[in-house]
């Protein structure tokens, strides 16, 4: 996964609001504490694995993009030491040796043998238990392997790590959540609280531009047939599928009023040899647009660019879908909802357009392309109005959900967790996941999770009285 913090002002907002020590200067420290390899095995601070290594691929279209997006005024960025910035570059990635590795792999797999932590796999925690009147939390159960419910009893406190998604779901199970929804569907209410309000995601639409055979560099270490890339990836490691397909990123301000972005942008190469990609990536779109899009692989290579409204200000609702706790959430997005998230998509595509006219795209005769779709094609092409059809028409979710158990202070009525991260109203209940985030972030959404699991696990020390003045990151 690509590894981004978020920008300054993401966090600053966070403390406005009145999440007390949730600013930049604050949580820096702790994005810090998950990526420094100052620890050792049994004390792994510093666990997170960041690569730096691009294919061949990325670098090609690397040097096509990094020259057109400084032709319109972004500069070449190298690594990010605070925060993101306006500008085009390579984020790190999330991996080793061309393997994903996640914190289950380099953080839990290390500590596993802990004699204070006892990991059980294929468990899936059905509901949480409360007693004295919903104050204190007192019995997980959970189902394993399918087969077997089984309860852990709460000695101190349970920390609910299930994601944006599952985290709201299963509180809404355990009877915490809006009094109306949960005796809708006749859930005894355990506490009154605002979860599953406050639904949070990025909000992408897809742009391709077409780029005439013989333009670019072929690539060296790898080849590009699908039985190759597989033979490259499982015994070397390397190859097209040993690394993700974006990571070259632009940020940029459509207004260009503030140094704060409001768009991001990811590229991504389709070799007209390797369309596998392609194909993968529009596995969910309207098979009509597929082919229309694929014929133009018999004479060009296609870059993609996702464009990607960095803080949208709608705002969407998860509900149960029954009581079932296999069933899945109901999630109603409200993507696009406000008005002026459409205008900064529509800002994004205009500087698209400019991209098209940089002096680099026309040498290369890199064209935007043109999708049929006869919902816009009744607008005329490349005016406001078709761009807003087509922007909601190519849209989808970023799949950075967050807020769905917001943080806040106790005066916001949205919040259902404090800045310690306890659920408001219950003693031993905490949420450390980004289903915590009061806002999505301006950029991806991985390492600010991982953020607010070093945050809790400090959190956690000092409410129980565990050295706190070991674990506080410097
Ligand atoms: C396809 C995809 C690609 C992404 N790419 C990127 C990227 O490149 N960069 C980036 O920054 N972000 C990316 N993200 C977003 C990123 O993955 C999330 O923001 C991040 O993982 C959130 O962490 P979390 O701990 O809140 O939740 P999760 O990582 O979802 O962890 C929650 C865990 O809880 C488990 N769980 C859920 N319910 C239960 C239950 N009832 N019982 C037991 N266990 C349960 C789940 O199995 C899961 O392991 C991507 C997301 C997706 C879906």
């Amino acid at each position: 996964m690509m590894y981004v913090e978020g920008h300054r002002k993401d966090f600053d907002d966070w403390l406005a609001a009145g999440n007390t020590k949730w600013g930049w200067s604050d949580v820096k420290r702790y994005y810090e504490k998950a990526v420094r390899p100052v620890g050792n095995a049994t004390h792994p601070k510093g666990y997170v694995v960041l690569n730096e290594n691009y294919s061949d691929e990325k670098l090609a279209i690397g040097n096509v993009i990094f020259n057109a997006t400084a032709e319109l005024g972004l500069p070449r960025l190298g690594k990010l030491e605070n925060g993101i910035e306006i500008g085009t570059m390579y984020l790190p990635v999330t991996a080793r040796v061309g393997r994903r590795m996640s914190t289950g792999k380099v953080h839990l797999a290390k500590v596993s043998g802990r004699p204070n932590l006892h990991v059980i796999k294929n468990a899936h925690v059905r509901k949480i238990h409360f007693e004295r009147g919903g104050k204190v939390a007192t019995k997980v159960t959970f189902v394993l392997r399918g087969v077997h419910e089984l309860s852990a009893e709460v000695r101190k406190e349970v920390v609910l790590s299930a994601g944006a998604i599952d985290s709201p779901k299963l509180l809404l199970l355990s009877g915490l959540g809006p009094r109306k929804h949960l005796q809708d569907l006749r859930i005894p209410v355990v506490r009154d609280l605002a979860v599953g309000a406050n639904l949070r995601d990025h909000v992408i639409t897809t742009i391709f531009f077409r780029l005439p055979n013989n333009t670019l560099v072929e690539p060296r270490h790898h080849s590009l047939r699908p039985t190759d890339a597989i033979y490259d990836y499982l015994i070397h490691n390397r190859g097209n599928m040993s690394g993700i397909p974006s990571g070259l990123t632009s940020f940029l301000n459509t207004k260009g009023d503030s140094t704060v972005p409001d768009i991001e942008f990811h590229y991504n190469l389709y070799r007209n040899e390797n369309r596998q990609l392609f194909q993968g990536h529009m596995a969910r779109r309207d098979e009509k647009i597929i082919a229309s899009i694929s014929q133009h692989f018999k004479d060009s290579h296609l870059i993609n660019f996702m464009l990607i409204l960095a803080k949208p200000r709608s705002v969407g609702e998860l509900r149960l879908r029954s009581v079932n706790y296999l069933d899945t959430p109901r999630m109603y997005s409200n993507y696009l909802d406000d008005p002026e998230d459409i205008a900064t998509m529509l800002r994004g595509i205009r500087f698209l357009e400019r991209l098209e006219r940089t002096k680099i795209m026309r040498a290369l005769n890199a064209t935007l392309l043109h999708i049929p779709c006869d919902e816009c094609d009744s607008y005329k092409y490349r005016s406001d109005a078709y761009w807003h059809c087509y922007i909601k028409y190519m849209g989808e979710g970023g799949f950075h959900h967050v807020g769905t158990v917001k943080m806040g202070p106790k005066r916001d009525r949205d919040a259902c967790v404090n800045p310690r991260l306890l659920l408001y109203g219950v003693q031993n209940l905490r949420v450390a996941d980004a289903s915590i985030m009061p806002d999505v972030p301006r950029a991806n959404t991985n390492a600010p999770a991982i953020m607010i699991g070093e945050r809790a696990a400090v959190f956690i020390k000092e409410d129980w009285n565990e050295c706190s003045e070991l674990v506080e990151p410097k």
